[in-house]
């Protein structure tokens, strides 16, 4: 039976140029970068080739990109890294971080374990689509704000936050602005210089890379407390010897996605948009989550009434499709998603959300196939 995977927030399938650009780094030119012979410098070469793309699809300086092991990581960095610079390095007397009730659970429980070690966090509402609300934002930050951290795009009703507007406001109060990107990367144009983002996640396996592999982008100038104690990796900041062989492949799926940008978001919003459209031909009880406007263009969020998602998600599995409830991350958890309850769906009908996202691989008779299914299921 084929796969139909229409989880592609998830994680995404290795791209065969991303694979063949990554081996050789494993088996041939397996020298530590570290390393002054000829194998050392050609993986160094690579890092920096691969740092080097990763910044081009951000319209950042490659010495403002630092590699980590994921997206979680990168958030871990930026978080942790800012509010203890600031209480044991400054000592200063900030100890506020701002966020949104929405954030993934890196974000969430990072602020959840800077909360037990003294730091005060504020969590902003959303509206019934997902968006913070930029009035809250102003009136969250005092003197005491180190930090504010909201997503670019929401992993999973795909809600695209105002991030200029709200690194305008921040700049304005002099507080740094921190996105998860994770989601966004690789789908929507992102220009962290003009859109004035001082830190950015991203994270390998969401844009055709392996698992495993991360950065951040942080903005010259800006310093934040060391995050892996250890050797002098990543200019001090992340020890530990460099994943060469994954950092090549980041760097090969940035490349790529650049390349890519306009006709792959495209492609994906052509998709989505019929997927909808056939949603509310052929079912009565269905509502769509999220905006409809301000939207990831893969991403697709819907809940039907009297359905219960776990139970669909298995038998259209059965069937050989690939969709998620509320997210991958609460898979085998029954709790309704809290992002769902942040935008205000009541609990029985957040049970029957289904969450299909659309990837490269995707196309439009899979979608018509999908539907089909669906009618006989749900
Ligand atoms: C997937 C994801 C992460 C975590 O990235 P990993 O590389 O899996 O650690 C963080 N934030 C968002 C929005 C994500 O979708």
């Amino acid at each position: 039976m084929d796969i139909k995977y229409f989880d592609n927030s998830a994680t995404t399938k290795v791209k065969e140029e991303v694979l063949k650009e990554m081996l050789p780094y494993l088996v041939k030119e397996y020298g530590n970068p570290s390393s002054l012979y000829t194998i050392g410098r050609s993986a160094r070469r690579a890092i920096e080739n691969a740092r080097q793309r990763v910044a081009s699809l951000l319209h950042c300086h490659s010495d403002e990109i630092y590699f980590t092991s994921c997206g979680s990581e990168s958030d871990n960095m930026a978080l942790k890294g800012s509010a203890y610079l600031e209480k044991y390095v400054m000592k200063s007397n900030k100890n506020h971080i701002i966020t949104s009730r929405i954030e993934h659970p890196a974000i969430l429980n990072t602020c959840e374990s800077l909360e037990k070690q003294g730091f005060e966090i504020t969590h902003l509402n959303v509206d019934e689509e997902g968006f913070i609300s930029l009035q809250d934002l102003e009136n969250s930050i005092t003197d005491r704000t180190i930090l504010v951290s909201i997503m670019f795009a929401n992993n999973e009703i795909g809600t695209i936050e105002p991030i200029e507007k709200i690194a305008q406001i921040t700049k304005s109060h002099g507080v740094l602005f921190h996105t998860d990107a994770v989601q966004a990367v690789g789908n929507v144009d992102i220009d962290v210089q003009k859109m004035g983002i001082d830190m950015l996640s991203l994270s390998g396996h969401k844009i055709y890379a392996p698992k495993g592999i991360g950065a951040i982008y942080i903005k010259r100038g800006i310093g934040i407390e060391r995050f892996l104690d250890g050797g002098h990796q990543e200019k001090n900041k992340r020890a530990g010897t460099e994943n060469v062989a994954q950092i090549v492949a980041l760097g090969k799926a940035c490349e790529l996605a650049e390349r890519n940008l306009d006709s792959y978001g495209h492609r994906l919003q052509e998709l989505r948009d019929y997927f909808f459209e056939e949603i509310q031909r052929n079912f009565k009880d269905v509502k769509i989550n999220g905006s409809l406007e301000e939207r990831l263009p893969g991403n697709c969020n819907v809940c039907f009434k009297n359905v219960d998602s776990s139970e669909l998600i298995l038998r259209l599995d059965s069937e050989g499709f690939c969709v998620s409830g509320g997210s991958a991350c609460s898979s085998g958890d029954n709790s309704v998603s809290h992002v769902l309850q942040a935008i205000g769906v009541p609990s029985d009908l957040a049970k029957g959300a289904v969450r299909v996202t659309f990837g490269e691989f995707n196309r439009k008779d899979e979608v018509d196939e999908f539907i089909e299914t669906l009618k006989r299921y749900v």
